[in-house]
């Protein structure tokens, strides 16, 4: 339903989402695979209110339907049931490849296919975007950095990753990802861009995807002890997920084609943010160590020099008030569904 316009757009809206009509000439289809997910739904509603055609390929195996539920019925919008892992035929202009299980428990659960995901995944996407000649975009990790040597992490560094550990499905998976891209790149012309994305939080984390965020708001919120693993010395840097999904949008959209750090660079110790999220939550939990996880990055805070220069982009939601939102998000979750218990 066209309800306006907007300077010289026309715009309409779908469940209070308002979307801007492109003309047919700018209107972009746009697949998005693991658009069911975290990241994915909100990549999905951006480019669903910019206008463009999207469809989402997504295996639901921690994507939720209920993340894209307001798109369907929507002429510009398709969500296609379907692996990765098995190839797909579609036409499409652009390709944003996040299909893969992002937190520790959900990508160790089954690792063989972790890494199925991650190869012969990407192969398919980069097949797809050989054939139609789309542009193709990564969501790789801080992770391909492993357990880093140097700090803050620029895109230079080659990491430090043990390649057989519990976390090696994920990280590896996402190394040799990286270089297919490159190779479909210099061998076949394909345009690529690859994202190496730093530990990022929102609205529509899974309630149970065991991450730090959610498992200590969860825990804060219901007055449950707050689990560190380890010493809680370990570091990491927060990015609010409107952030990522600007970068995203300005790393496919832009010129430059290598890897792209996109993160926020403030960095907390585990012990110092579960400290914070007690005093924004205002809870009464206690704060308890389990035993270190193996192989758990000691330090992670993203150099975004790269970022800056070549795409324009940089952070611009502090870490308090993104807490925040996901803060009221938990807790409309908590009402809803009772007593959770994180992963
Ligand atoms: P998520 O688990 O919420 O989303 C992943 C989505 O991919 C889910 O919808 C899942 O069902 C789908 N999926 C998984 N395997 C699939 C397969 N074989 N075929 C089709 N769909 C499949 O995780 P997220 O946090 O939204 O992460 C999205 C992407 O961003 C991932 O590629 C992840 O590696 C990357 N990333 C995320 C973070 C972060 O902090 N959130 C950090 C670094 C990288
Ligand atoms: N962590 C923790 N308690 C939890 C969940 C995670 O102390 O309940 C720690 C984890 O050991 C790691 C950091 O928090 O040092 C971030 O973990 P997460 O799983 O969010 O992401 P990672 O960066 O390790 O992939």
């Amino acid at each position: 339903q066209i309800i306006g316009a907007a300077g010289d757009s026309a715009m309409s809206t779908q469940n209070g989402y308002a979307i801007t009509e492109l003309p047919d000439s700018k209107r972009l289809r746009i697949l998005v695979t693991g658009g069911a997910g975290f990241v994915g739904s909100h990549l999905v509603d951006r480019l669903m209110m910019a206008g463009h055609e999207v469809i989402v390929v997504d295996n639901f195996f921690t994507g939720r339907k209920k993340n894209v539920m307001h798109w369907v019925g929507h002429s510009n919008f398709q969500l296609i049931s379907h692996d990765v892992v098995e190839p797909i035929m579609l036409e499409v202009d652009q390709i944003y490849h996040l299909a893969c299980p992002a937190s520790p428990p959900h990508y160790q659960y089954n690792p063989i296919k972790t890494i199925k995901t991650s190869t012969m995944g990407t192969i398919n996407m980069l097949g797809l975007a050989k054939r139609v000649q789309a542009r193709i975009l990564l969501t790789s990790t801080s992770e391909v950095y492993g357990d880093p040597e140097v700090h803050p992490q620029p895109e230079s560094y080659w990491g430090n990753v043990n390649p057989i550990g519990p976390r090696a499905c994920y990280d590896e998976g996402k190394r040799v990802a990286e270089t297919m891209m490159y190779a479909y790149k210099q061998q076949d012309g394909v345009e690529v861009r690859v994202a190496r994305i730093f530990n990022t939080f929102g609205p529509r984390m899974h309630p149970n995807d065991g991450r730090v965020v959610s498992n200590f708001i969860i825990q804060a919120l219901q007055n449950k002890d707050i689990t560190i693993y380890g010493s809680g010395e370990q570091t990491r840097s927060f990015q609010y997920v409107d952030d990522l999904v600007d970068g995203l949008i300005m790393l496919m959209n832009g010129n430059y084609d290598q890897p792209t750090n996109i993160g926020n660079p403030d960095e907390y110790t585990v012990n110092e943010f579960a400290k914070f999220i007690k005093e924004l939550t205002k809870s009464e939990s206690e704060i308890m160590h389990l035993q270190a996880t193996t192989d758990d990055p000691r330090k992670r805070r993203p150099d975004i020099s790269v970022a800056r220069k070549e795409i324009g982009w940089q952070p611009v939601v502090d870490v308090k008030s993104g807490l925040t939102k996901t803060i009221e998000y938990f807790s409309k979750v908590l009402e809803e569904s009772g007593e959770i218990l994180p992963t």
